[in-house]
Protein backbone atom coordinates (compact mmCIF):
# COMPACT_ATOMS: atom_id res chain seq x y z
CA UNK A 1 0.00 0.00 0.00
CA UNK A 2 1.48 3.75 -0.80
CA UNK A 3 1.96 6.22 2.06
CA UNK A 4 0.44 8.86 3.10
CA UNK A 5 1.41 12.48 4.40
CA UNK A 6 -1.13 14.57 6.65
CA UNK A 7 -0.82 18.01 6.00
CA UNK A 8 -1.45 20.36 8.63
CA UNK A 9 -2.04 24.15 8.45
CA UNK A 10 -2.68 25.65 11.70
CA UNK A 11 -4.07 29.26 11.65
CA UNK A 12 -5.49 31.65 14.70
CA UNK A 13 -8.68 30.27 14.64
CA UNK A 14 -8.49 27.63 11.73
CA UNK A 15 -7.14 24.21 11.18
CA UNK A 16 -6.89 23.51 7.23
CA UNK A 17 -5.87 19.68 6.44
CA UNK A 18 -5.51 17.35 4.18
CA UNK A 19 -4.27 13.68 3.79
CA UNK A 20 -2.19 13.44 0.19
CA UNK A 21 -0.46 10.67 -1.39
CA UNK A 22 3.12 12.35 -1.91
CA UNK A 23 4.07 9.89 -4.82
CA UNK A 24 1.14 9.91 -6.78
CA UNK A 25 0.27 13.64 -5.78
CA UNK A 26 -3.35 12.78 -5.33
CA UNK A 27 -5.47 13.85 -2.41
CA UNK A 28 -7.01 11.15 -0.27
CA UNK A 29 -9.16 13.22 2.04
CA UNK A 30 -9.28 17.59 2.89
CA UNK A 31 -10.97 19.81 5.27
CA UNK A 32 -11.55 22.39 7.47
CA UNK A 33 -12.20 23.27 11.03
CA UNK A 34 -13.29 27.12 11.24
CA UNK A 35 -13.94 30.14 13.97
CA UNK A 36 -11.75 27.85 16.71
CA UNK A 37 -12.85 30.02 19.82
CA UNK A 38 -16.06 31.52 18.78
CA UNK A 39 -19.92 30.77 19.53
CA UNK A 40 -20.43 28.91 16.52
CA UNK A 41 -17.84 26.51 14.81
CA UNK A 42 -17.75 25.00 11.19
CA UNK A 43 -16.01 22.02 10.35
CA UNK A 44 -15.84 20.30 6.71
CA UNK A 45 -14.50 16.85 5.84
CA UNK A 46 -14.01 16.20 1.70
CA UNK A 47 -13.43 12.75 0.78
CA UNK A 48 -14.24 10.55 -2.23
CA UNK A 49 -16.22 13.51 -3.91
CA UNK A 50 -18.67 13.61 -0.49
CA UNK A 51 -18.58 16.51 2.04
CA UNK A 52 -19.01 16.01 5.87
CA UNK A 53 -20.30 19.26 7.90
CA UNK A 54 -20.82 19.76 11.45
CA UNK A 55 -21.73 23.31 12.90
CA UNK A 56 -20.85 22.77 16.66
CA UNK A 57 -18.66 24.93 18.71
CA UNK A 58 -14.97 23.87 18.34
CA UNK A 59 -13.47 25.66 22.53
CA UNK A 60 -9.96 25.17 20.83
CA UNK A 61 -7.60 23.41 18.86
CA UNK A 62 -6.84 20.61 20.47
CA UNK A 63 -10.88 20.00 20.33
CA UNK A 64 -10.63 20.69 16.45
CA UNK A 65 -7.91 18.13 15.66
CA UNK A 66 -9.56 15.53 17.86
CA UNK A 67 -12.70 16.64 15.62
CA UNK A 68 -10.61 15.74 12.53
CA UNK A 69 -9.46 12.65 13.71
CA UNK A 70 -12.94 11.22 14.38
CA UNK A 71 -14.02 12.29 11.02
CA UNK A 72 -11.11 10.26 9.85
CA UNK A 73 -12.75 7.16 11.61
CA UNK A 74 -16.23 7.86 11.19
CA UNK A 75 -16.33 8.96 7.28
CA UNK A 76 -12.34 7.82 6.44
CA UNK A 77 -10.31 7.42 5.05
CA UNK A 78 -9.19 5.79 8.48
CA UNK A 79 -6.11 7.22 9.52
CA UNK A 80 -4.93 3.13 10.86
CA UNK A 81 -5.50 1.73 7.21
CA UNK A 82 -4.12 4.99 5.52
CA UNK A 83 -0.12 4.02 6.19
CA UNK A 84 0.46 7.50 8.03
CA UNK A 85 4.16 8.10 7.19
CA UNK A 86 4.15 11.35 8.46
CA UNK A 87 2.32 14.27 9.39
CA UNK A 88 3.68 17.84 7.74
CA UNK A 89 2.91 20.86 9.89
CA UNK A 90 3.01 24.18 8.10
CA UNK A 91 5.25 27.09 9.85
CA UNK A 92 4.84 30.33 8.32
CA UNK A 93 8.73 31.62 10.19
CA UNK A 94 11.71 29.35 10.34
CA UNK A 95 14.20 32.37 11.00
CA UNK A 96 17.89 32.06 10.21
CA UNK A 97 18.02 28.41 11.54
CA UNK A 98 15.66 26.69 8.31
CA UNK A 99 16.30 26.27 4.95
CA UNK A 100 14.78 23.27 4.63
CA UNK A 101 12.44 20.72 6.87
CA UNK A 102 12.99 19.38 9.87
CA UNK A 103 11.57 16.82 12.16
CA UNK A 104 10.20 17.93 15.19
CA UNK A 105 11.51 17.89 18.41
CA UNK A 106 11.47 19.75 21.54
CA UNK A 107 13.99 22.02 20.40
CA UNK A 108 12.58 22.47 17.40
CA UNK A 109 9.07 23.73 18.95
CA UNK A 110 11.46 25.92 21.36
CA UNK A 111 13.20 27.77 18.32
CA UNK A 112 9.72 27.78 16.52
CA UNK A 113 8.38 29.42 19.68
CA UNK A 114 11.08 31.57 20.12
CA UNK A 115 10.97 32.89 16.51
CA UNK A 116 7.69 34.22 17.22
CA UNK A 117 8.45 38.12 17.39
CA UNK A 118 8.79 37.82 13.86
CA UNK A 119 5.67 36.33 12.54
CA UNK A 120 3.26 36.99 15.93
CA UNK A 121 0.09 36.65 13.48
CA UNK A 122 1.51 32.82 12.44
CA UNK A 123 3.78 30.98 14.65
CA UNK A 124 2.07 30.75 17.87
CA UNK A 125 -1.05 29.25 16.06
CA UNK A 126 1.76 27.26 13.94
CA UNK A 127 2.68 25.95 17.52
CA UNK A 128 -0.65 25.17 18.44
CA UNK A 129 -1.41 22.76 16.01
CA UNK A 130 2.31 21.37 16.24
CA UNK A 131 1.35 20.51 19.75
CA UNK A 132 -1.63 19.23 19.80
CA UNK A 133 -0.99 16.98 16.83
CA UNK A 134 2.01 15.71 17.97
CA UNK A 135 -0.53 14.75 21.62
CA UNK A 136 -2.81 12.74 19.32
CA UNK A 137 -0.46 11.03 17.09
CA UNK A 138 2.56 10.32 18.80
CA UNK A 139 3.78 7.44 16.78
CA UNK A 140 4.41 9.01 13.79
CA UNK A 141 6.81 11.62 13.18
CA UNK A 142 5.86 15.50 12.69
CA UNK A 143 8.10 17.46 10.17
CA UNK A 144 8.13 21.57 10.27
CA UNK A 145 8.20 23.09 6.55
CA UNK A 146 8.68 27.04 6.41
CA UNK A 147 7.72 29.18 4.61
CA UNK A 148 10.74 30.86 4.73
CA UNK A 149 13.01 28.20 3.91
CA UNK A 150 13.37 28.74 0.33
CA UNK A 151 14.69 32.14 0.89
CA UNK A 152 17.18 31.24 3.90
CA UNK A 153 20.29 31.58 1.73
CA UNK A 154 19.23 34.50 -0.58
CA UNK A 155 22.30 36.47 -1.54
CA UNK A 156 23.16 38.78 1.62
CA UNK A 157 22.89 41.52 -0.92
CA UNK A 158 19.59 40.84 -1.62
CA UNK A 159 18.68 39.85 2.28
CA UNK A 160 20.09 42.89 3.59
CA UNK A 161 18.58 46.10 4.56
CA UNK A 162 20.70 49.48 4.78
CA UNK A 163 19.97 49.53 8.24
CA UNK A 164 22.25 50.32 11.26
CA UNK A 165 23.91 46.60 11.59
CA UNK A 166 24.24 46.52 15.38
CA UNK A 167 20.35 47.23 15.66
CA UNK A 168 19.35 44.55 12.54
CA UNK A 169 21.76 41.83 14.16
CA UNK A 170 20.31 42.23 17.68
CA UNK A 171 16.40 42.38 16.52
CA UNK A 172 17.37 39.78 13.40
CA UNK A 173 16.02 42.77 10.49
CA UNK A 174 16.35 41.30 7.26
CA UNK A 175 14.30 39.94 4.41
CA UNK A 176 13.12 36.18 4.92
CA UNK A 177 10.75 36.20 2.23
CA UNK A 178 7.14 34.17 2.49
CA UNK A 179 5.54 31.75 0.29
CA UNK A 180 8.44 29.92 -0.33
CA UNK A 181 6.96 26.86 -0.04
CA UNK A 182 4.53 27.50 -3.34
CA UNK A 183 7.38 29.13 -5.05
CA UNK A 184 9.60 26.61 -5.20
CA UNK A 185 6.95 24.39 -6.57
CA UNK A 186 6.66 26.18 -8.89
CA UNK A 187 9.82 27.02 -10.19
CA UNK A 188 10.29 23.28 -10.08
CA UNK A 189 7.23 22.58 -12.32
CA UNK A 190 7.70 25.08 -14.16
CA UNK A 191 11.44 24.09 -15.35
CA UNK A 192 10.01 20.69 -16.30
CA UNK A 193 7.15 22.26 -18.24
CA UNK A 194 10.13 24.09 -20.15
CA UNK A 195 12.00 20.83 -20.41
CA UNK A 196 14.95 22.16 -19.44
CA UNK A 197 17.43 22.08 -16.24
CA UNK A 198 16.43 24.44 -13.27
CA UNK A 199 20.64 25.06 -13.30
CA UNK A 200 20.50 27.26 -16.29
CA UNK A 201 17.03 29.06 -15.61
CA UNK A 202 16.08 32.38 -14.70
CA UNK A 203 12.71 32.62 -13.27
CA UNK A 204 10.33 34.80 -12.07
CA UNK A 205 7.10 33.67 -9.92
CA UNK A 206 4.60 35.68 -8.95
CA UNK A 207 2.23 34.09 -6.25
CA UNK A 208 -0.55 36.45 -6.26
CA UNK A 209 -3.05 35.08 -4.04
CA UNK A 210 -4.67 37.73 -1.36
CA UNK A 211 -1.62 37.45 -0.36
CA UNK A 212 0.82 38.34 -3.07
CA UNK A 213 4.53 37.89 -3.45
CA UNK A 214 7.37 37.74 -6.40
CA UNK A 215 10.46 35.67 -6.55
CA UNK A 216 13.73 35.86 -8.46
CA UNK A 217 14.68 32.09 -9.04
CA UNK A 218 18.23 31.45 -11.17
CA UNK A 219 19.43 27.99 -11.35
CA UNK A 220 16.75 26.62 -9.21
CA UNK A 221 18.30 29.14 -6.27
CA UNK A 222 16.31 31.84 -4.63
CA UNK A 223 18.32 35.10 -5.41
CA UNK A 224 15.41 37.78 -4.47
CA UNK A 225 11.89 37.90 -3.20
CA UNK A 226 9.20 40.41 -2.65
CA UNK A 227 8.15 40.10 1.12
CA UNK A 228 10.87 41.22 3.68
CA UNK A 229 10.95 40.58 7.27
CA UNK A 230 6.97 39.95 7.20
CA UNK A 231 4.55 39.58 4.40
CA UNK A 232 4.06 43.11 4.77
CA UNK A 233 6.21 44.09 1.65
CA UNK A 234 6.07 43.78 -1.86
CA UNK A 235 3.64 43.30 -4.10
CA UNK A 236 -0.06 45.07 -3.44
CA UNK A 237 -2.34 42.35 -1.79
CA UNK A 238 -6.11 41.98 -1.22
CA UNK A 239 -5.86 43.96 2.16
CA UNK A 240 -1.85 44.51 2.50
CA UNK A 241 0.20 47.49 1.06
CA UNK A 242 3.06 46.21 -0.20
CA UNK A 243 6.03 48.47 -0.45
CA UNK A 244 5.84 51.70 0.99
CA UNK A 245 7.63 54.44 2.82
CA UNK A 246 8.48 53.47 6.19
CA UNK A 247 8.01 57.32 6.53
CA UNK A 248 4.25 57.46 6.03
CA UNK A 249 4.27 55.13 9.56
CA UNK A 250 6.15 58.62 11.12
CA UNK A 251 4.04 60.96 9.14
CA UNK A 252 0.79 59.12 10.73
CA UNK A 253 2.08 58.73 14.17
CA UNK A 254 2.68 62.24 14.53
CA UNK A 255 0.16 64.17 12.30
CA UNK A 256 -3.03 61.61 12.56
CA UNK A 257 -2.45 60.63 16.16
CA UNK A 258 -2.41 57.08 15.40
CA UNK A 259 -1.07 54.17 17.34
CA UNK A 260 1.30 51.45 16.27
CA UNK A 261 -1.10 49.21 16.54
CA UNK A 262 -3.81 51.23 14.52
CA UNK A 263 -0.79 51.76 12.06
CA UNK A 264 -0.32 47.64 12.03
CA UNK A 265 -3.55 47.01 11.39
CA UNK A 266 -4.34 49.82 8.68
CA UNK A 267 -0.92 48.43 6.62
CA UNK A 268 -2.09 44.62 6.82
CA UNK A 269 -5.37 44.64 7.07
CA UNK A 270 -7.31 47.84 5.70
CA UNK A 271 -4.68 48.65 2.80
CA UNK A 272 -4.08 47.34 -0.74
CA UNK A 273 -7.06 46.44 -3.03
CA UNK A 274 -9.28 46.63 0.10
CA UNK A 275 -8.35 49.67 1.36
CA UNK A 276 -8.29 51.31 -2.75
CA UNK A 277 -11.51 50.02 -3.88
CA UNK A 278 -13.47 48.96 -0.41
CA UNK A 279 -12.79 44.88 -1.64
CA UNK A 280 -9.94 42.40 -1.26
CA UNK A 281 -11.35 40.08 -3.48
CA UNK A 282 -9.93 40.85 -6.92
CA UNK A 283 -13.29 39.45 -8.93
CA UNK A 284 -14.81 42.33 -6.89
CA UNK A 285 -12.60 45.14 -8.10
CA UNK A 286 -13.28 43.95 -11.76
CA UNK A 287 -16.59 44.23 -11.45
CA UNK A 288 -16.65 47.32 -9.52
CA UNK A 289 -14.53 48.52 -11.92
CA UNK A 290 -16.90 46.94 -15.07
CA UNK A 291 -19.45 49.19 -13.51
CA UNK A 292 -16.96 52.49 -14.47
CA UNK A 293 -16.12 52.67 -10.33
CA UNK A 294 -12.88 54.78 -10.91
CA UNK A 295 -11.37 53.67 -7.44
CA UNK A 296 -11.48 50.04 -8.64
CA UNK A 297 -10.22 51.00 -12.01
CA UNK A 298 -6.87 52.63 -10.44
CA UNK A 299 -6.71 49.69 -7.88
CA UNK A 300 -5.80 47.64 -11.17
CA UNK A 301 -4.00 50.44 -12.43
CA UNK A 302 -1.67 50.50 -9.04
CA UNK A 303 -1.29 46.26 -8.87
CA UNK A 304 -0.60 45.88 -12.27
CA UNK A 305 2.21 48.64 -12.36
CA UNK A 306 3.92 47.08 -9.02
CA UNK A 307 4.04 43.80 -11.28
CA UNK A 308 5.33 44.96 -13.85
CA UNK A 309 8.30 46.97 -11.70
CA UNK A 310 9.05 43.91 -10.15
CA UNK A 311 9.42 42.27 -13.22
CA UNK A 312 11.61 44.49 -14.64
CA UNK A 313 13.47 44.48 -11.39
CA UNK A 314 14.10 40.82 -11.55
CA UNK A 315 15.23 40.65 -14.73
CA UNK A 316 17.99 43.13 -14.39
CA UNK A 317 18.95 41.16 -10.72
CA UNK A 318 19.08 38.01 -12.92
CA UNK A 319 20.14 39.67 -16.60
CA UNK A 320 17.33 38.48 -18.15
CA UNK A 321 14.25 36.17 -17.82
CA UNK A 322 13.65 32.91 -19.06
CA UNK A 323 10.11 31.64 -17.82
CA UNK A 324 7.78 34.08 -16.03
CA UNK A 325 5.45 31.72 -13.75
CA UNK A 326 1.87 33.28 -12.42
CA UNK A 327 0.32 31.12 -9.45
CA UNK A 328 -2.13 31.22 -7.18
CA UNK A 329 -6.20 32.76 -7.24
CA UNK A 330 -5.56 35.53 -8.66
CA UNK A 331 -2.63 34.61 -10.56
CA UNK A 332 -4.08 31.50 -11.97
CA UNK A 333 -7.67 32.54 -12.47
CA UNK A 334 -7.40 36.03 -14.25
CA UNK A 335 -6.25 36.55 -17.74
CA UNK A 336 -6.87 40.63 -17.18
CA UNK A 337 -4.22 40.81 -14.56
CA UNK A 338 -2.07 38.57 -16.27
CA UNK A 339 -2.30 40.61 -19.32
CA UNK A 340 -1.71 43.78 -17.57
CA UNK A 341 1.13 42.55 -15.51
CA UNK A 342 2.93 41.73 -19.08
CA UNK A 343 2.30 44.56 -21.00
CA UNK A 344 4.72 46.44 -22.75
CA UNK A 345 7.68 44.28 -21.50
CA UNK A 346 7.80 42.92 -24.93
CA UNK A 347 11.15 44.45 -24.99
CA UNK A 348 12.10 41.84 -22.39
CA UNK A 349 11.16 39.20 -24.57
CA UNK A 350 7.70 38.66 -22.55
CA UNK A 351 5.07 38.02 -24.20
CA UNK A 352 1.49 36.07 -24.28
CA UNK A 353 -1.17 34.71 -26.52
CA UNK A 354 -4.27 36.27 -25.84
CA UNK A 355 -6.28 32.58 -26.54
CA UNK A 356 -4.29 30.57 -24.28
CA UNK A 357 -4.32 33.42 -21.69
CA UNK A 358 -7.65 34.24 -22.00
CA UNK A 359 -8.69 29.97 -22.03
CA UNK A 360 -10.15 28.55 -18.60
CA UNK A 361 -8.32 25.36 -17.53
CA UNK A 362 -7.06 24.77 -14.14
CA UNK A 363 -4.34 22.41 -15.39
CA UNK A 364 -0.31 24.00 -15.92
CA UNK A 365 -0.29 25.38 -19.20
CA UNK A 366 1.65 27.73 -21.68
CA UNK A 367 0.26 31.09 -22.40
CA UNK A 368 3.04 32.83 -24.34
CA UNK A 369 3.15 31.90 -28.07
CA UNK A 370 5.16 29.03 -29.57
CA UNK A 371 8.59 30.32 -30.25
CA UNK A 372 8.71 33.25 -27.58
CA UNK A 373 12.01 33.97 -25.79
CA UNK A 374 10.13 33.58 -22.52
CA UNK A 375 7.89 30.78 -21.67
CA UNK A 376 5.05 32.53 -19.50
CA UNK A 377 3.22 30.04 -17.53
CA UNK A 378 0.39 29.27 -15.39
CA UNK A 379 1.44 26.81 -12.68
CA UNK A 380 -1.69 25.96 -10.25
CA UNK A 381 0.10 25.84 -6.89
CA UNK A 382 -0.19 23.02 -4.19
CA UNK A 383 1.51 23.45 -1.25
CA UNK A 384 0.22 20.85 0.15
CA UNK A 385 1.64 18.69 -1.69
CA UNK A 386 5.06 20.08 -1.59
CA UNK A 387 4.84 20.07 1.96
CA UNK A 388 3.98 16.30 1.96
CA UNK A 389 6.77 15.50 -0.53
CA UNK A 390 9.50 17.72 2.21
CA UNK A 391 7.78 15.64 4.81
CA UNK A 392 8.69 12.29 3.34
CA UNK A 393 12.05 13.29 1.93
CA UNK A 394 13.33 13.39 5.48
CA UNK A 395 12.20 9.78 6.53
P1 LIG B 1 -5.55 32.49 -2.62
O1 LIG B 1 -5.05 33.34 -1.48
O2 LIG B 1 -4.48 31.92 -3.46
O3 LIG B 1 -6.58 31.47 -2.17
O4 LIG B 1 -6.34 33.50 -3.59
C1 LIG B 1 -7.55 34.08 -3.17
C2 LIG B 1 -7.89 35.24 -4.07
O5 LIG B 1 -7.89 34.84 -5.45
C3 LIG B 1 -9.29 35.79 -3.86
O6 LIG B 1 -9.32 36.73 -2.82
C4 LIG B 1 -9.59 36.44 -5.18
O7 LIG B 1 -9.13 37.78 -5.13
C5 LIG B 1 -8.73 35.71 -6.18
N1 LIG B 1 -9.50 34.95 -7.16
C6 LIG B 1 -10.05 33.72 -7.03
N2 LIG B 1 -10.70 33.37 -8.16
C7 LIG B 1 -10.56 34.39 -9.03
C8 LIG B 1 -11.00 34.64 -10.37
N3 LIG B 1 -11.72 33.75 -11.06
N4 LIG B 1 -10.66 35.82 -10.92
C9 LIG B 1 -9.93 36.72 -10.24
N5 LIG B 1 -9.49 36.53 -8.99
C10 LIG B 1 -9.79 35.40 -8.39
Amino acid sequence: MSSTVLVINSGSSSIKYQLIDPASGSSLASGLVERIGEPAGHVEHRTDGRVTEQNDPVPDHADGMRTVLDLFEKVGPALGDANVVAVGHRVVQGGKYYDGPVLIDDEVVGLIDRLSPLAPLHNPPNLTGIRVARELLPDVPHVAVFDTAFFRNLPEAAATYALDREVAEQYNVRRYGAHGTSHQYVALKAASMVGRPSAELRQVVLHLGNGASASAVYGGRAVDTSMGLTPLEGLVMGTRTGDIDPAVVFHLARNAGMSIDEIDDLLNKRSGLKGLAGYNDMREIHRLAGDGDAAAALALEVYAHRLRKYIGAYAAVMGGIDVLSFTAGVGENDPEVRASAVAGLEFLGVEIDAGRNEARSKESRFISPDGARVAVLVVPTNEELAIARQAVSLL
